[in-house]
């Protein structure tokens, strides 16, 4: 007789690899490069894959992804480039409650092409603080206004060509070579993108000031951003067309002032910042933030066992933020010997957290776009990201040489050097003490450096494409699909050992380049 089985054509499929739930079964903790996912059915392009997943209960976006509330990730710039590309960007504390309000309100009043906060002088300045302002920022075409701020009233323009025959230490007077406000092309307040564009390609001049009905100018377009401007199909909108904003604040009682000038500027969600969020003084806020805000989303965390996402869901979160020692410049696990592997941290709080339409946001040791789609496959809506958005010309801070690579600094909100900052302007420390004074602190991240990954702008594109595509190998048309698959016990997947983790990486080379997109 042959020692092998004939079965009937092939309707028959051998069990392969093992569901979510048959591989955190065994109880040990996983991350992202201890699995891999089996490949399933293809029979849809990647470009067809639709990756819009719940932000939190209300609110959804096109792209999943999030910028942490990072000093060194996420301003207005971040969070206004993360939303036009789908994803949302959450606005660091570590800062006083006025900046970080304006931050939001940045954000907010955000409008493509527009400038809102254009650098500006007075008459009374000289030429040679032109030349300093186009040394420092790199541009010329400058307003002038009545006290050399924006909102104030519009007297002229001071452009390149005002003071081409001049040399740049001259001491003269912006009011003898500004072209004055009567030979100016401006166009009014509320004048939408296309009109300003036709006004300025019939006046052919490079900057077109936007003034309201009492002169004052409330913003700028520039002919070279126009030239550079892109379409933003899948941005990020609220009910008024304006760009989605999260903002992080602590669980201390004055984080109640700083909400209430947050919720002014507009912010839609607020992140709680707590490494460890299940705790007495986030449940309380929580509580009050519900009362007092009913219609703000509020993100609850971090938590990593669903223990700790019940208590935050009992008090009303609108979504969980999952991650604790996982973050590229965390120290927790080593010095507080407490936390989770991210890949079960996110798997055991998006399963319990579903049950209750609460979506969950996976936070830290996103390192690839293959660390993304695992975290999707795992149950998480969204991603939370600071290494891989750090270093991008969008993050706050300047860029460094060191040996000839230029960087930017990258820094844990636990580290003291973040931690420090808080004396003066902040409060990064309230992530990681709840309730203490301002005792010895006790480092829980490290401060370091990004190399230069250019502009999230083209960068974002790339991770929305890679997702795509990694769902399409998974023959998962839809983020929503993707988990389905998994709770289905569908969607199959492997361990890895430390052999088929460096099988799976590149190997065997001498030298190798690598770029990613
Ligand atoms: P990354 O994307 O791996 O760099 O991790 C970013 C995440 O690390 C953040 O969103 C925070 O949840 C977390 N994080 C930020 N600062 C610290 C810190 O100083 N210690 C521990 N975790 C941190």
């Amino acid at each position: 007789m042959a020692d092998y089985l004939i079965c009937g054509g092939t309707s028959y499929v051998p069990e392969d690899g093992n569901t979510g739930a048959q591989m955190f079964a065994s109880g040990e903790g996983l991350t992202y490069n201890d699995f891999i996912i089996l490949p399933g059915f293809i029979d849809f392009t990647a470009e067809e894959v639709d990756l819009t997943s719940a932000l939190t209960k209300k609110i959804s976006l096109k792209a999943p992804l999030v910028s942490s509330p990072m000093d060194t990730v996420t301003e207005s710039e971040m969070a206004i480039a993360m939303a036009l590309c789908g994803g949302i960007g959450i606005i660091h504390h570590n800062c006083t409650p006025e900046f970080q309000a304006q931050e939001v309100m940045k954000v907010k009043k955000y409008k493509h092409g527009f400038i809102r906060d254009p650098v500006c002088l007075t008459p009374h300045h000289r030429v040679s603080d032109v030349f300093h302002v186009k040394k420092s920022h790199g541009f010329g075409g400058i307003p002038i206004t009545e006290d050399g701020k924006m909102g104030s009233r519009l007297l002229g323009i001071i452009t390149s060509r005002d003071i081409d025959f001049l040399e740049p230490n001259s001491d003269k007077l912006l009011s003898e070579e500004m072209t004055p406000f009567d030979d100016l092309v401006t166009a009014p307040a509320g004048v939408s993108l296309d009109k300003a564009n036709e006004i300025l390609q019939r006046s052919k001049k490079g900057k077109l000031p936007i003034t309201n009905e009492h002169g004052e100018l409330v913003a700028l377009i520039a002919r070279t951003d126009l030239k550079k401007s892109r379409n933003f199909p899948n941005a990020s909108y609220d009910a008024n067309n304006q760009l989605l904003v999260g903002a992080a604040i602590g669980t201390r009682d004055s984080d109640k002032q700083r909400l209430e000038l947050l919720v002014n500027a507009g912010v839609d969600v607020v992140v709680l910042d707590s490494s460890q969020g299940n705790s007495i003084y986030q449940i309380n806020l929580i509580r009050y933030i519900k009362n007092t805000y009913p219609e703000l989303q509020i993100v609850g965390g971090n938590v990593v066992t669903a223990a700790q996402a019940k208590n935050l869901i009992d008090a009303g979160v609108d979504s969980l933020r999952v991650g604790m020692g996982s973050g590229s410049i965390c120290i927790t696990q080593e010095v507080m010997a407490v936390g989770r592997p991210q890949a079960t941290a996110v798997y055991k709080v998006a399963e319990y957290a579903r049950r209750f339409g609460v979506p969950v946001m996976a936070d830290g040791g996103i390192g690839s776009v293959g660390h993304i789609i695992k975290a999707l496959a795992l149950g998480a809506s969204t991603v939370m990201m600071g290494s891989l958005l750090a270093g991008t010309s969008e993050a706050p801070g300047e860029y460094f040489f060191s040996n000839g690579v230029r960087l930017k600094k990258y820094r844990g909100m636990g580290s003291l050097e973040a931690m420090e900052r808080k004396n003066t302007q902040g409060a990064a420390a309230d992530r990681y003490f709840h309730g203490e004074g301002d005792g010895i602190k006790v480092a829980q991240g490290v401060s370091g450096s990004i190399v230069d990954k250019g502009s999230i702008l083209r960068f974002l594109p790339y991770l929305v494409c890679g997702i795509q595509h990694g769902c399409q190998d998974i023959g998962a048309k839809s983020c929503s699909m993707l988990r389905s698959m998994m709770y289905a016990g569908e969607l199959k997947f492997e361990k890895r050992t430390i052999s088929a983790q460096r099988e799976g990486n590149v190997h065997s080379l001498y030298s190798h380049e690598k770029r990613l997109y």
